[in-house]
Order: C-alpha cells, then sequence, then structure tokens
C-alpha cells in the first residue's frame, strides 16, 4: 500500500493549453505524465504504474503465444537500415543519433539512428543464431522504447516522438507456419484488449511500406482517432481506410459525384484528370486538399488524392498502382501540371487506361490517397477522409471487393464509418526481409530456404491513452480495474484520528490479500480536495473513512463508475473487500 502523502500525484485544476482532446488533458491533470517537449513524456509515479500494468498484460499474452522476450539496442548503425528494404521511406521519420561534436558526418548519411521499430535488427540476429530448421519456428519479442520523428506530435500520448511499444517479429520455415504464427499472435492481440479493458476492433489494412501479404490494424473506436474505420455490422467486415479503398468497388459512384462535377470525359484509352470542385477541405495543421475526379472510357472512377502539394509522377503512379493493382507505376504515366492551389488546371493521361477500365468494366471506383508529397512523410496515409464521407460514403450500397482472378462476392451491405485509434498492427511479411538479409535455414534434407517472417506491433502507450480517451467522464479518469494504477482508494477523512488510520491500515491489508493495490489518502486536505482528485485519478473502488462514520460503525462504499455510495459495518468491511 502507499500513502498520497508520501507518493506523488501532483494533480492540476487546469488542463494545459495544449491538450485539445480528453484523454490528453486527463493525462496531465492526474498527474500521470509531464511533458519534455513535442511528443515526448515523462511517464509520472501514478502513470508508470499504469503503463506497468498494461505492458505486463501484454507480456503474459505475447508468452502465452509463444513469445520469447529479448531486449534490443535502441542506436541502430545506419548501414543496416541501408541495406534493409525500406530505408528511403523510413529515413524520413528516424532520428539520427550520430557521435556529439562529428562535424564531418553534417549533410551526410547518419552514422547512427534511433530505432523507430526492429526488423532491421532482428532479421540479421535471427540469420547469425538459426540456421536448422529444428530451431523454427520462434517469436521473439521487446516492449521497449521507439522513437520516430513525427511530423505533428500532437494528442499526448497518442502521436509522440518517444513512445512504448511491444515489437514481436516470427520466423517460420513456411507460409503455412507464418500463417499459424500470425493467427496466434493476433488471438493473442484480442485477449490482450479485452484484459486490458479495451473495445478494439481488428479491421483488414493495406501492407504498404512494411511490404508483406497481409495484415490487421487493431482499433479502439474514438471520434479523435486518426484513422478511418469502414465497416459492416452485418457481414463483419472491417477494413482501414486504404484497404477498403483498394479493394471496394461502389455500385456507381457516377450518383454520387454532385451534378455537373465532372469537367469531362476522356475519349477511349485515355484518362483524363478534371478537378471537383466540390469538396475542398482543410485538416488542422495541414494543407487545403481537393479532390481530383480520373475519367477512363466514359465509365468515372475518382481517385482523391493529396490537392495543393506538388504532384509527382512517380508517387501518383504508385498510388494508381495500389489503387488498381492492373497496371504498374510505369504502366501509369501520368502527364501532370500541377501547381500548388491550381488544381483545375490539372489535366492528365494514364497511357494504359483501357486495361484498367476493362478490370472495372460497369463500376465506377472511388480511391482516396494522401501521403503523395513530401508534406506527410509518414507513409501513405489517409487523412482526407472529410472529402468522402461529403462525397460518396452514404451512396456505398452495394460493393465487391475486386482482385484480378478472383470471383467478386456481393454483399449488398452497406457500409460504414467511424473513426478509431491504431492501437496495434499485425503484418504477414513473407520473406521480404529474410531476402535482403539472408535468413536461411536448412531443412532436413539440406536444402537451404528463407525464412518466412511475420512482425507485430501493439502501442503501450498510446493503448494507455486511448483506454482514458475510452473511459473517462466529467470528473474524471475511470479506469478499468486490471491497468489502474491502484484498484482501491481510501479516503482518510481525519488521517490525524489514530482509529481512522488503523482501520484504513487494516482494509487495505485485507484488499491487497485479495490482490488490489491500495493507495491511502492520507493527505490533510478537506473532504472536497479529497473527492474531487479520488474522481479525477479514477480509481475504481473509493472506500471512505471518516470520524463521524466510525462513531456510527460504518465505512462508506463508492465505485468510480456509479453514483452510490453504500454504507458498510466496519466489522463487515474487512471480509466484503477480502
Ligand atoms: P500511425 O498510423 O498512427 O502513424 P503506424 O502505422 O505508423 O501508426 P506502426 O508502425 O504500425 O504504427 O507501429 C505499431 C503501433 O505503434 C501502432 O499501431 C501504434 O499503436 C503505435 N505507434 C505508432 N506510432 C506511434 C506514435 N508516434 N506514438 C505512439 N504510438 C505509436
Ligand atoms: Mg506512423
Ligand atoms: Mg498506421
Ligand atoms: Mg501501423
Amino acid at each position: 500500500m502507499k500513502l498520497w502523502s508520501q507518493f506523488f500525484i501532483p494533480t492540476l485544476k487546469e488542463s494545459p493549453a495544449d491538450a485539445e482532446i480528453a484523454s490528453h488533458k486527463l493525462l496531465v491533470r492526474a498527474g500521470l505524465v509531464r511533458k519534455l517537449g513535442g511528443g515526448l513524456y515523462t511517464y509520472m509515479p501514478l502513470g508508470l504504474r499504469a503503463l506497468q500494468k498494461i505492458t505486463q498484460i501484454c507480456r503474459e499474452e505475447i508468452d502465452g503465444a509463444g513469445g520469447i522476450e529479448l531486449w534490443m539496442p535502441h542506436v541502430h548503425p545506419a548501414e543496416l537500415w541501408e541495406q534493409g528494404p525500406r530505408w528511403a521511406a523510413a529515413r524520413e521519420i528516424m532520428f539520427r543519433a550520430d557521435s556529439a561534436g562529428d562535424g564531418k558526418r553534417a549533410g551526410r548519411d547518419p552514422e547512427f539512428v534511433l530505432g523507430p521499430t526492429h526488423e532491421e535488427i532482428i532479421t540479421p540476429l535471427v540469420k547469425a543464431e538459426i540456421t536448422s530448421y529444428r530451431d523454427l519456428p520462434k517469436n521473439f519479442y521487446q516492449i521497449a522504447t521507439k522513437f520516430r520523428n513525427e511530423i505533428r506530435p500532437r494528442f499526448g500520448l497518442m502521436r509522440a516522438r518517444e513512445f512504448i511499444m511491444m515489437d514481436s517479429y516470427s520466423f517460420d520455415a513456411n507460409d503455412e507456419g507464418a500463417i499459424k504464427s500470425y493467427h496466434a499472435i493476433k488471438a493473442a492481440y484480442e485477449k490482450f484488449f479485452k484484459r486490458v479493458g479495451a473495445t478494439a476492433i481488428a479491421v483488414e489494412a493495406d501492407t504498404g511500406v512494411m511490404g508483406g501479404s497481409f495484415s490487421h490494424e487493431f482499433m479502439i473506436p474514438a471520434e479523435i482517432g486518426d484513422d478511418d474505420v469502414i465497416y459492416n455490422e452485418e457481414s463483419g467486415y472491417a477494413a482501414n481506410r486504404e484497404k477498403a479503398t483498394s479493394g471496394i468497388v461502389p455500385k456507381d459512384l457516377a450518383d454520387a459525384a454532385p451534378a455537373g462535377a465532372l469537367e469531362e470525359f476522356a475519349t477511349p484509352g485515355v484518362l483524363t484528370i478534371a478537378a471537383l470542385e466540390a469538396a475542398p477541405y482543410s485538416v488542422p495543421g495541414d494543407k487545403q486538399f481537393k479532390t481530383l475526379v480520373f475519367i477512363g472510357d466514359g465509365k468515372p472512377f475518382i481517385v482523391i488524392i493529396r490537392g495543393n502539394d506538388e504532384l509527382e509522377e512517380a508517387k501518383l503512379g504508385s498510388l494508381g498502382f495500389t489503387v488498381t493493382r492492373a497496371a504498374t507505376a510505369e504502366e501509369i504515366e501520368p502527364v501532370l501540371g500541377a501547381k500548388p492551389g491550381s488544381l483545375g488546371a490539372v489535366k492528365g493521361t494514364i497511357k494504359n487506361a483501357g486495361a484498367l477500365a476493362g478490370v472495372f468494366a460497369d463500376h465506377a471506383i472511388r480511391l482516396i490517397g494522401n501521403g503523395t508529397t513530401g508534406a506527410n512523410k509518414d507513409g501513405f496515409h489517409v487523412r482526407n477522409v472529410n472529402v468522402a464521407r461529403d462525397l460518396a460514403i452514404t451512396s456505398f450500397g452495394d460493393f465487391r471487393r475486386v482482385r484480378p482472378g478472383e470471383p467478386d462476392p456481393k454483399s449488398g451491405q452497406p457500409l460504414k464509418v467511424r473513426r478509431g485509434i491504431e492501437v496495434g498492427h499485425i503484418f504477414k511479411l513473407g520473406t521480404k526481409y529474410s531476402e535482403k538479409f539472408g535468413a536461411v535455414y536448412t531443412d532436413d534434407q539440406k536444402q537451404s530456404h528463407l525464412m518466412v517472417m511475420g512482425c507485430y506491433g501493439i502501442g503501450i502507450s498510446r493503448t494507455m491513452q486511448a483506454l482514458i480517451e475510452q473511459s473517462h467522464d466529467a470528473d474524471g479518469i475511470v479506469w478499468p480495474w486490471s491497468v489502474a494504477p491502484f484498484q482501491v482508494l481510501i479516503c482518510l477523512l481525519d488521517p490525524k484520528v489514530e482509529e481512522a488510520a488503523g482501520v484504513a491500515k487494516k482494509i487495505a491489508t485485507a484488499a491487497e490479500a485479495a490482490g488490489a493495490d491500495v493507495l491511502i489518502d492520507d493527505r490533510d486536505e478537506r473532504p472536497g480536495v479529497k473527492f474531487k482528485d479520488a474522481d479525477l485519478i479514477g480509481i475504481p473502488l473509493r472506500i471512505v473513512i471518516g470520524s463521524k462514520g466510525l462513531k456510527d460503525g460504518v465505512v462508506e462504499l463508492k465505485w468510480r463508475t456509479s453514483k452510490e455510495v453504500t454504507k458498510l459495518p466496519l466489522a463487515e468491511a474487512e471480509a466484503k473487500i477480502a
């Protein structure tokens, strides 16, 4: 048990000026964190306790799925990243960590970087240590700090520059094994989120920069989330924006587009890009966006891309590729003369429009992309969702997923969109990293094969804040029992009265024996102050011990989730709590 007077919980009446969302305000007001700089936070003693509980539950679940814990360095030799498959994309968010004062390297490639994730570290390690099929499968993980130089750190721990992640990496002898490992981890994630009290849903995700063959994100539904979840309750379908838009074909998009919005129709074999002026919008701190419409063979489909930035051919090409799965970047040769802010003038052609139109024969497709320019160095993330809402989401009636060679099963269910916080992400990677680093093993016939990998991440610190976002009220945090920094708070209204302190100790001992962590508020403060703080820090069970109650032989019990106060005879209190 801890005594409040000897612990450190610096609660605040006011929220910090930079806190825009409830959970961020509460993190600071409840004394859980303090800011050092943009995206950099100290976990204060109370916050650290919650973080450690989440960490421990995560550890138990990943262990349960066969994970083996280790700890890797966070300063990485840059050459490992150069050797890996995504240096160009990843370096944008990486902090360089060269030796101080080494002027020689200024303006040149870094010698060391701080780890944003650890595929480039674990794969060479496994290559060196595992050579035989007998040592496979293996799944290594750590729960540790990650560094990402996010362009817009915000919302407290949600998007930080330094944060805690559980990252895990599976190595299997073959695809079948890799899929098994993937599902074992997915099941562990589901248990983890349930145990910490989070409502997280697994949604299909695009593999993006990571490459690999399939992927799920775990999202906690919340209005302030950075991501969109596109879902349908009846069919159980749920996907993130990138995945959904690259796989789902709305029935008739032309109907959804505002009348007169399509400026031009293309001649067969040529795609023309016209501006759809209908839906400009902005994201806080970001530039204006606009909507572009791609029209092909008289069968319109629409690609919404970032507007006010320069459009680069290659990036648009790769967007097109992602979109269609039918043409390569080389096949798609947009001829764009875009100037910032002048999208109305944009026109382009795509050489292989015939092929594209063939894929989408009778269908209009609406696709959304972003991250096509330097302004968002965070990869292909979609933030221009308001456009989607304005434009067509309500008309997503009939949909089907299009992959060449696959039948297109019709669901006929309307799709809905809601915001979500990405708290976890799992990838079946395949051999992308094992190829680059030569991670091979020999089978029982002495044949050599590439290991098949998966990688998996849970944002531990982001989850902690997402739990607060999901569970709070006007007075403060409402911690789920399993991760509450303390489960029981004993408020001593008259801490100097010896009898009261004695009763508190007895009850605390009983509660601890029953497995709860106990905090005793023994501060010399008015009851009002104590109750306000109790609600603010959100301990699940509050027990009030006052002189008056003791005279009547009772203590008061109150759950944080309820307004009801129960008077409990002293004699029963210990037994009941135990
Ligand atoms: P986001 O889309 O929010 O930028 P991400 O897709 O870049 O996240 P991953 O590389 O998939 O993140 O990392 C695994 C997990 O780490 C994420 O699901 C998220 O919970 C957490 N995470 C990623 N970036 C941050 C951050 N800047 N601050 C806190 N947690 C983060
Ligand atoms: Mg990111
Ligand atoms: Mg993401
Ligand atoms: Mg992710």
